[in-house]
């Protein structure tokens, strides 16, 4: 079935670090502290509310059902008191602001008039203050991708969470030198209906946001969240997608994972099982049926104090195993380890197994009541824990049976997706009224108008039309952010494909065998070609100076050609060495010679003296008599 006929639907939202000097609403720095450093701990709870109207959000029950401890771990340098929350934010970052309205005037979009920061809740812990501050910078515009109109919804500025440390049971660490840096997010309408072109348009935002030369670069300063949904399903939104190739991995996945749930549905009405029936069951002691097992887990789960508790799941038989790693027993588990907290759970089609005999099994069919066409699921560990385990289970299996939730997901390495929580209610997000609005005043977009970058499909033609570059060279060499460095060498009169091939493959080459590439500054290459552009070396001898600098970034280029004794002798020592090879050639001779002497030149001057330089003297003097 093709993704079309299943009403895939797709919308992104691209999430990337600014590289600005400060962060969104204090003045620390953007660049993470030096590694090793004694940080500041501080130890916080979060506590869930009623809203004005009563109403407890669920995504906020679900994380104050786990009441884990908070620890947060900052080093001074890179947080102050108000990533603490403990002094008000500072205004808007105006740098921050103008790379946010660049973006916008690049996709067409309508800046705001005034923008407004929102406070959204964030009830994971991942912000000291419950909730995320969020301001919408810009409305609507678009970007064509494979021919088809993709629209922008919103341009938002929001400042990065914290970053998480480690997460046990019952607490979480998290680093704060994170929080409050300055993030853009692009999201797009949903209109995206293959994995390939959702791929694709993220591509195509990753352009825009690097053509304003405002964004951070490298592992971990993009993420990319998904909203996939299919015909008749729910919204999924997957969240962290850290590399463009996984996108249409995890859209492939979602849209199998989907399938299988809807085939589900279809399944349990065919049968005739209602959700009632399933919310119906009671959650059942089976401690003493699972005594004598042989599961590793329930007996160290039973000398913990824990207990084992059974659920039937009615007409479920033979449901719960799915196709390949696509899984309704999947799902169930990772629904009872969210909320529950609990390791795992064991479901009746993989029973007998995992130290589980046929005897347990039939005996816990038995207390549990189960008909032939029923399963049922078993989690050991403490009562309370187990007891939220098998209610979750117990809901989420109930819906199984007429429709597919909306959840928010998490995307894997592989690219699958792990449940995280429901999705948070709608009305989750209140003015931040510690900070003014900011007025986007006329002068500012006309500022910002003027000084557009241009977009980087068209940076690369002009360097294809300007150079004679390949075109994969041109975007080698944007996709490096070598632009400006190559523009500025080629300035020096040194061929275009060389500087570009050093600047791209070279580096590329370096790295694999191992040298420190990050020692070598747009300095030592812009030294070195100046003294290949004046004669002093030769452009053969590019790798080796720079692998020289990259062993030892405190050298200059010219101490570097010096020491590996690549320096070019007088031009004068040159002539007389050519001189002297020529006279030894008789003079009818000379010509058809010519090949075997630019041998012997190069064997003598490689690295050193330009091949076409000697090449051009060799045939002067070959001329000459
Ligand atoms: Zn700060």
């Amino acid at each position: 079935m093709s993704y079309e006929e299943l009403g895939l639907k797709v919308g992104l939202e691209i999430h990337r670090q600014l590289d600005t000097k400060h962060k969104l609403f204090c003045s620390c720095g953007t660049t993470p502290p030096p590694e090793g450093r004694a940080k500041i701990r501080v130890m916080r709870r979060l506590r869930e509310t009623q809203s004005e109207l009563g109403e407890v959000d669920q995504a906020a029950r679900f994380e104050s059902l786990r009441m884990r401890r908070i620890i947060y771990e900052y080093d001074p340098s890179s947080a102050c008191l108000v990533e603490l929350d403990e002094e008000p934010p500072h205004p808007i970052n105006l740098e921050a602001v103008r790379i946010a309205l660049t973006a916008a005037l690049m996709v067409g979009g309508r800046p705001v008039d005034e923008i407004h920061v929102m406070r959204k809740i964030v009830i994971d812990g991942s912000n000291t203050s419950g909730f995320q501050r969020t301001c919408i910078v810009s409305l609507g515009g678009e970007l064509v991708v494979d021919g088809l109109r993709v629209p922008i919804q919103t341009i938002t500025l929001e400042e990065d969470a914290a970053r998480i440390v480690r997460a046990e049971a019952d607490e979480v660490v998290y680093d704060l030198s994170r929080l409050g840096i300055p993030l853009i997010e692009v999201s797009t309408g949903p209109v995206l209906n293959s994995p390939t072109l959702a791929a694709k348009a993220a591509e195509a935002i990753g352009r825009v946001l690097r053509a304003t030369r405002g964004v951070k670069r490298g592992l971990g300063t993009v993420r990319q969240d998904l909203n996939i949904s299919i015909r008749g399903s729910g919204l999924m939104e997957v969240k962290g997608v850290q590399e463009l190739e996984l996108i249409p991995k995890v859209i492939d996945y979602e849209v199998r994972r989907l399938k299988h749930l809807a085939s589900l549905v279809e399944e349990l009405k065919r049968r005739g099982v209602q959700p009632e029936a399933v919310e119906s069951q009671p959650i059942l002691d089976l401690t003493s049926v699972f005594e004598g097992c042989e599961s590793r887990l329930i007996k160290r789960k039973i000398s913990e104090g824990g207990l084992v508790l059974g659920l039937r799941l009615p007409g479920f038989a033979g449901l719960l195993r799915g196709e390949g790693d696509v899984r309704l027993g999947r799902e169930l588990a990772e629904y009872a380890k969210a909320w529950g907290g609990v390791e795992g759970i064991f479901h009746s089609d993989e029973l007998p197994g995992y130290g589980i005999g046929r005897s347990e099994v039939d005996e816990a069919r038995r207390v549990l009541g189960c008909g032939e066409g029923d399963g049922f699921v078993v989690v050991a560990g403490r009562e309370a824990r187990a007891r939220d385990a098998l209610e979750a289970v117990r809901m989420r299996a109930a819906q199984a049976c007429a429709l597919i939730p909306d959840e928010t997901r998490a995307a894997l390495p592989d690219g699958t997706t792990i449940y995280m929580r429901p999705r948070p209610g709608s009305a989750r997000m209140y003015p931040e009224t510690d900070i003014p609005p900011f007025r986007v005043s006329r002068e500012l977009l006309e500022e910002i108008e003027r000084s557009l970058p241009p977009p980087l499909e068209r940076v690369a033609e002009e360097l294809v039309k300007r150079y004679r570059l390949s075109n994969q060279l041109a975007w080698e060499l944007i996709d490096s952010e070598m632009v400006e460095e190559f523009e500025a060498i080629v300035g020096l009169g040194v061929a275009p494909s060389v500087v570009a091939s050093t600047l791209t493959e070279g580096l590329k080459q370096l790295r694999r065998e191992g040298h420190r590439v990050e020692n070598i500054t747009p300095q030592h290459i812009r030294d070195y070609f100046k003294l290949v552009s004046r004669g002093e070396t030769a452009k053969e001898s590019a790798l080796q100076v720079l692998a020289e600098i990259a062993k030892d970034p405190a050298l200059a280029a010219e101490e570097a050609v010096d020491r590996l004794g690549l320096r070019a002798p007088p031009i004068e020592e040159v002539k007389a060495y050519i001189d002297e090879l020529v006279s030894h050639v008789p003079p009818n001779e000379r010509k058809s010679a010519t090949g075997k002497l630019m041998g012997e030149l190069m064997r003598k001057y490689r690295g050193r003296v330009d091949g076409a330089l000697l090449n051009k003297l060799l045939m002067e003097r070959v001329k000459a008599n």
